[in-house]
């Protein structure tokens, strides 16, 4: 077995292909390297540079490597952008799966682990999400997220190409300092700025419908997350019918933004910071916490790390690429 790892020079992609890695498997990484780098790829690992949308490439890669099994995280991910950008967006991430799944149905290859988001869900109105409520994505992201399961599903019922959407919740940690997500697009890493820089990390709203007034979310560690795709990876694997897998990755734990970001400032040693509340961002669901079960049953999986393993992890991962950080703190 050879399992193809495209978006594996990224923050989540390499944490997936250090789990494979380490429990065995053989892989191989496309990456287009437009947000990805390629020193996260460890030594040993071949990498192939492109995008998802060169079919040629695609099926180069499937004979070169012999592969049968497809973990698709390339993708664009910013919420705000995609808002500015839909079109590039649904290219890169609805057009970029229909080549992939096209070349896959062609070359015979028969599992496929896609990456899909929370975002899927939208606004839900429920103390937890689960797989069953309804889809009503909020943003060009999120729709590009829905319309890709379903068509790897279809593709999937069509072609014999057994699925697994995995449906990630708010993602932060580091399994090495190393693999830190160098971006600074989510609650953590932009409070690490704000503490940093000397200024006051930011809260979107304290007038939610939430017992301290702030969002809740449901975060869970990469490193969990990268065993979860190496579960639904192996589950895909037995022997048996072709498979049609929805799992909601969280922990089934709601964390507001207000206990973030004291936890952060406790962490990180910025205990006098004080948060400054600024007015809601637009779109902001008040609560998004996952209902874990469907993954524990079908796959045996949970989450072992806890929000502080998180916020410490991705803290020294801050601290290697932010040397001067590590002076000031
Ligand atoms: N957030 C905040 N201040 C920040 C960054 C984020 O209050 O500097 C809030 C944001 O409004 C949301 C939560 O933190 O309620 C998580 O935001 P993030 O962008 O990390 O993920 P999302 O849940 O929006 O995908």
């Amino acid at each position: 077995m050879s399992y193809l790892i495209t978006g594996g020079a990224g923050y989540i992609g390499a944490h997936v292909v250090r789990a494979m890695v380490q429990a065995g498997e053989r892989v191989v990484v496309l990456d287009d390297l437009s947000t990805g780098v390629a020193d996260r790829v460890p030594e040993g690992v071949p990498m192939v540079v492109g995008s998802t949308l060169d079919r040629a490439l695609l099926d180069s890669t499937f004979a070169e490597y012999g592969v049968t099994d497809v973990i698709h995280l390339a993708a664009k991910k910013q919420v705000g952008e995609s808002v500015e950008m839909p079109l590039h967006y649904y290219r890169e991430n609805v057009h970029g799966l229909q080549t992939l799944l096209e070349a896959m149905a062609a070359g015979g290859v028969g599992r496929f682990v896609f990456s899909s988001s929370a975002a899927v869900y939208g606004m839900p109105d429920v103390d937890l999400v689960t797989e069953d409520t309804p889809c009503l994505p909020l943003s060009p992201y999120g729709e590009t997220k829905l319309v890709g399961e379903w068509m790897a599903r279809a593709a999937g019922k069509a072609h014999g190409i057994s699925t697994a959407c995995l449906r990630y919740f708010n993602v932060a940690g580091a399994a090495a300092p190393e693999l830190a997500d160098t971006g600074i697009f989510n609650l953590v890493p932009m409070v690490f700025e704000k503490l940093t820089d000397g200024q006051s990390p930011r809260i979107f709203g304290d007038d939610y419908p939430t017992p301290d007034g702030t969002c809740i979310r449901d975060y869970i560690h990469v490193a969990d997350l990268a065993d979860a795709h190496l579960a639904a990876a192996r589950k895909l694997a037995e022997p048996g019918p072709v498979r049609d897998l929805t799992l909601n990755i969280g922990r089934g734990e709601g964390v507001s933004v207000r206990e973030m970001v004291d936890l952060i400032a406790e962490i990180t040693g910025y205990t006098d910071a004080r948060a400054e509340v600024t007015a809601r961002r637009a779109g902001d669901p008040a609560r998004v916490v996952a209902a874990a079960d469907r993954i524990s049953s079908e796959l045996g999986w949970k989450a072992r790390h806890d929000v502080r393993e998180m916020i410490t992890s991705a803290w020294a991962g801050w601290l290697l690429h932010h040397p001067q950080a590590r002076r000031d703190a």
